[in-house]
Order: structure tokens, then C-alpha cells, then sequence
């Protein structure tokens, strides 16, 4: 999943408690063409309602009430006081209605005590698809008590009344168009718009409501909520953009709010598109492969168009990371490349699904964790790169003192072999995968997802550092043989072997940035293992005991000199080309 993170190549992701903070707070009523102000400030019960600057009571008007009434009974949510400090509340459940309850508590309402006098005897549960709830409630009288709350155009479609100023009347599609008005004009001002409405029943009569669907309802009001845009997603989706990865926004929300929230958070820029679920409905695949790519925000849609989404931008090309938090989302999490469940929203069932869970629900988190994912592979790759081409200088350098110079003695004896390859070799490649992130990281485009870990640059690479390494190495070690003493040569020829991959550790550290650019100490841990192989080494040509198992000698500050000047060659060549690449390269 971390691969695959870093390869990303677009990101479609939820909008509410992802790109917001999830902390709703109701703003405005609608109440059948008066507008209703909200005051106070997060969850805290305390605030005000006023009409035209003119305080609105309640007790006095009975259409607030009855909205106050829909909203805090047609609630799943529990609303409570902080233990030790009275001031901090707390919402139990979904922010949305946790928002609801909260308006109602401003004016006195108590969910628990309401609950009371007017028990809950049924319900239609909150479904993404159908966007409404309703819940059945006894009264005083023989009649149920239906409340129902949902999106703006549902709730409006299945009703026939309206309550006006307290009195119920017919509700003409006149006035339905002017609500609607209403509801979009508030959903511009970002706010997320649910509708309220009820009607009276007749107990045998609750069976048909919930198969048919309700009907013949009161329309009494919307109710506008605020969800500010995290600050830290509007640096992430800048982040993506300049790390060439698309990020769309997939909602349930209305189109209008959609929008005004991806406006502000930068995911929509003018020109692109924004697409409803029921656009999408109407639309085939390859119609809709043709607008993907310039489609930002998806509204409206339902978990399925989820699926749709993925399947459309993975036929464009793209390597997809999805969110979603309900049961029916685990499809489109399943065929897209990378899952993301929701940690605090999430059902077990997408959990379960996901390649990953965000637990904060942060759509920063994502971001941090596509870096995160470049990184690694980055690092994975500047592992094998050094693993590869050191080795390939080991085994050149024998085989070419083997085969082509037939000397009759070992180059290196098989102890000194072990001792580079499990000591020297060891300790630098475990602390080169400490290298920390390039600063540019981010400013990359996703690398191609068909491309191997071991690519041409990695070949090239081992052709050169294995040229070095043999030539260096087999230099030190003939030029000591001529007459000198075997052990000696050896001695020599594999120490400045060690010393060659020290250097070549410095060279892998970045593909094409200087050592001296990235910070020759910015790599603590690779640092402290540089010391640590040299420290060895010098352990291993001059303590009696290494010197036995190693078949080495001591050697004198001048060799080290010579060791030094040989192996350094391969870094000031590999130094010379990051410059001469370096610029040739345009930088924008
Ligand atoms: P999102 O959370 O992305 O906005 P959802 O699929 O959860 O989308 O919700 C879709 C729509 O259903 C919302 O825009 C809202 O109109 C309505 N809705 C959301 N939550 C509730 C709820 N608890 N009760 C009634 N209606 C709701
Ligand atoms: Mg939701």
C-alpha cells in the first residue's frame, strides 16, 4: 500500500469531517420565507434566534417551535455537558444532528425530556441513497406523530403543506420552486441545507408510509449549517497540485455547498466541472471518461456513483486513492487502487476493506502519507541501487583479477569478502534507508506506475561505480603485489574496496542532488555508520586477533592516504555528474 501511496495519481475524497472540520454549527433557519438568524458559537447551548434583528421566541411562534421540535426528536445524536467543566459540550453521534440538537437547546428544548412526553415508536433510518430520515412518535392523542428530516429537494418532493407563520397550508409548486430558491441560495453561502417536515398519522397507516415512501407532508423549514474548510486541507490539496496529483471532491452534499466549499479549499478553479449523481445517471462510461479529467466535484451521489468514479478515472489512466466511510462505499474502495476508511466515521465494513484507515479523518493525512509513500520508495530504491552496484564492483573486481590478469593468488581472502559484504556493507545500507525525505519530493509528478524499482539510471549507475571499484581496487592491490608482500596487497586492496563503498553510500543518497546540497550531516544515522565501518576497519588491520582471522597487516598513514585518494574518485565523479546534470536542467 506505501508503493502504491507513492504512485498515486489522483485522490477523490469526501467532503464533510475529511476537508471540514465536522464542527457544524446551525446559522440560519428558513421558515417558510422568513429568515431566521442563529447566534452562539460551537456546541455550547447558548445563543439566540433573531428575525430581521427582531428577537423570535419559541414560546411565541409556532413555527419555530414545531422546527425545533423535528429537529431535536428526529435525532440520533446526544448532547451533553462536559463532566468537570460545565461550559464544554459534546456531541454523541453525527455532527450534522448534533448541530440540530444544539440549535433546539438554545431556545430550551431538551431532547431527553421531549423523548418523554412524545416516545419514539418507529423509524426510517438515514440512508446516503435516499437522503432523509423519519421517525415515528406518539403524542397525547391516537395519531402517530411522523418527523422527518433530509435533502432539501427530497423532503420538498413528498410534501403538499406548508406550515406558515403556525398555520398549515396547501403548498402550490410555485412556492416549492421558491423554496428551492431559498435552499440554493443558502447552500451558495456554503452552508449545508436540510429540510424538516412532519405530518400526522394514523397508526395503521405506518406500514404504508414506510413501504410507499412518505407523503402529504408539512413542509416547516431548513435549517443552514456551517462546516468550515480545514485550514490544513486547503495547503494539502496545494500540496497535490504541485505534486501533479488530481484531487476531486465526491459528496452527498447539494451541488451549490459542494461547491462553495471546494471553491474556498481550492479543489474547484473556474472552468472545471462540477457533476450531480443524477448527471452521472444520465451519462455512459465513455461519456463520462470524457469529462472526468475536468471534473472537480461530484454532488449528490450515492456510493455506487462512487464505484463509477474510480472505474472511469482508472480507465483514463489514473492510479486512484478513494475515500468512504459507509458499508456501501467498500466497493469503490475495493477497486480502487488504494482505500481509505474513515477511522472516527467509518463502519468496520469499510475498515475491514480499506488498504488504509485515516484515524483522524484528516484529508491532510492522506497527503502526509502519499510523501510518506514517495519517500519510501525512494529510499527502497536508493538501497538496491547500493546493494546492486557494490556488489557488482566486488564481483568485477574479482573476476577481472581471476580471468584477466592470472594472478595466481586471491585478490581478497574469503574472510575479507564476508567482512565487507556483512560488516561494512551491512551497517551502511540499513542506515542509507534512514535517508530522510528530499525536499522535492512533492514537487515531483507521480512516478510511472509500469516503471521497475531498478531502472536505467540504476543500470547505468552499477556499470559505473563497478568500473571504479574494479579499477581502483585491482590498481592498489598490483601496485603493492610487484614485489611486495601478498598480505600486504591484500590488506590494501580490501580496505580501499570498504573505503569504496563508504563512498558509494554518499553517491546513493541522492539520484541528483549533491551530497553538499542535501547536507553532508543530514543523515545522522548514515553518518554515525560511516564512522563506524572505518572505525571497523581500522579494527580489522590492526588488532592482532582481526588480523589473524582476517589474514590482514597494519597498515601505515600513507596507504591510508592512497586508500583515501583511490576510493574518493568514485564520489568526485559521481559529484561531477549530479553538477553537469544538474545544469542542464531547467528549473522552474
Ligand atoms: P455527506 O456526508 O458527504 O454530505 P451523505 O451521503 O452523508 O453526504 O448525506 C447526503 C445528504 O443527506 C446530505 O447532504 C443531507 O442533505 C442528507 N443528510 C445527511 N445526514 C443526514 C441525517 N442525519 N438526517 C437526515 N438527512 C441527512
Ligand atoms: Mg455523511
Amino acid at each position: 500500500a506505501v508503493e502504491t501511496l507513492g504512485s498515486i495519481t489522483a485522490v477523490c475524497t469526501d467532503k464533510t469531517g475529511t476537508l471540514t472540520t465536522n464542527q457544524m454549527t446551525v446559522q440560519k433557519l428558513f421558515l417558510a420565507g422568513r429568515i431566521v438568524d442563529v447566534s452562539g458559537v460551537g456546541f455550547q447551548p447558548k445563543g439566540d434566534f433573531e428575525l430581521d434583528g427582531v428577537p423570535l421566541k419559541a414560546s411565541e411562534d409556532k413555527s419555530l417551535s414545531m422546527f425545533l421540535k423535528i429537529a431535536s426528536l428526529c435525532n440520533d445524536a446526544s448532547l451533553k455537558s462536559h463532566k468537570e467543566e460545565e461550559d464544554r459540550w459534546e456531541i454523541l453521534g453525527d455532527p450534522t444532528e448534533g448541530a440540530l440538537l444544539v440549535a433546539a437547546a438554545k431556545a430550551g428544548l431538551d431532547k431527553s425530556e421531549l423523548e418523554e412526553s412524545h416516545p419514539r415508536v418507529d423509524e426510517i433510518p438515514f440512508d446516503p441513497k435516499n437522503r432523509y430520515m423519519s421517525t415515528f412518535h406518539r403524542t397525547g392523542s391516537a395519531e402517530l406523530l411522523a418527523l422527518l428530516k433530509g435533502a432539501p429537494e427530497t423532503i420538498l418532493d413528498m410534501c403538499s403543506y406548508v406550515l406558515d407563520r403556525g398555520e398549515v397550508k396547501e403548498l402550490d409548486q410555485k412556492r416549492k420552486e421558491e423554496f428551492l430558491k431559498a435552499s440554493s441560495q443558502m447552500a451558495a453561502e456554503a452552508l449545508r441545507v436540510l429540510a424538516l417536515a412532519y405530518v400526522t398519522i394514523k397508526p395503521e397507516e405506518g406500514d404504508e408510509f414506510k413501504n410507499k415512501g412518505p407523503a402529504n407532508l408539512i413542509f416547516t423549514g431548513f435549517s443552514g449549517m456551517i462546516d468550515p474548510p480545514r485550514p490544513e486541507a486547503i495547503r494539502s490539496v496545494h500540496l497535490c497540485k504541485r505534486a501533479g496529483i488530481k484531487v476531486t471532491m465526491a459528496t452527498g452534499d447539494h451541488k451549490i455547498t459542494a461547491q462553495a466549499i471546494a471553491r474556498d479549499i481550492g479543489i474547484y478553479e473556474e472552468g472545471s466541472k462540477v457533476l450531480t449523481g443524477s448527471d452521472l445517471d444520465d451519462l455512459s462510461d465513455e461519456e463520462l471518461d470524457g469529462l472526468i479529467q475536468d471534473t472537480s466535484v461530484f454532488a449528490r451521489v450515492s456510493p455506487k456513483h462512487k464505484h463509477r468514479i474510480v472505474q472511469s478515472l482508472q480507465r483514463k489512466g489514473h492510479i486512484v486513492a478513494m475515500t468512504g466511510d459507509g458499508v456501501n462505499d467498500a466497493p469503490a474502495l475495493k477497486a480502487a487502487e488504494i482505500g481509505i476508511a474513515m477511522g472516527i466515521t467509518g463502519t468496520d465494513v469499510t475498515k475491514e476493506t480499506a488498504d488504509m484507515i485515516l484515524t483522524d479523518d484528516n484529508f491532510q493525512s492522506i497527503v502526509n502519507a502519499v510523501e510518506e509513500g514517495r519517500v519510501i520508495f525512494e529510499n527502497i530504491r536508493k538501497t538496491v541501487k547500493y546493494l546492486i552496484s557494490t556488489n557488482a564492483g566486488e564481483i568485477l573486481t574479482i573476476l577481472v583479477a581471476l580471468v584477466f590478469m592470472a594472478i595466481n593468488v586471491l585478490i581478497f581472502t574469503p574472510v575479507q569478502i564476508l567482512w565487507v559484504n556483512l560488516v561494512t556493507d551491512g551497517l551502511l545500507v540499513v542506515n542509507l534507508a534512514m535517508e530522510p525525505k528530499e525536499e522535492d519530493v512533492m514537487d515531483q509528478p507521480p512516478r510511472n506506475p509500469k516503471e521497475n524499482i531498478i531502472n536505467m539510471d540504476i543500470v547505468k549507475n552499477v556499470l559505473f561505480v563497478a568500473a571504479f571499484m574494479a579499477a581502483g581496487t585491482l590498481l592498489v592491490f598490483t601496485r603493492e603485489l610487484n614485489g611486495g608482500d601478498i598480505h600486504r596487497a591484500q590488506t590494501l586492496g580490501f580496505t580501499t574496496l570498504a573505503m569504496f563503498q563508504i563512498f558509494n553510500a554518499l553517491n546513493c543518497r541522492s539520484e541528483d542532488k549533491s551530497v553538499f546540497k542535501i547536507g553532508l550531516f543530514s543523515n545522522k544515522y548514515l553518518i554515525g555508520a560511516i564512522v563506524a565501518s572505518i572505525a571497523l576497519q581500522l579494527m580489522a588491520t590492526t588488532l592482532p586477533f582481526f588480523q589473524m582471522a582476517l589474514g590482514t597487516v597494519a597498515l601505515s598513514l600513507y596507504d591510508w592516504a592512497i586508500i583515501f585518494a583511490v576510493s574518493s574518485t568514485v564520489f568526485i565523479a559521481d559529484e561531477l555528474r549530479k553538477l553537469i546534470k544538474g545544469k542542464s536542467l531547467i528549473r522552474i
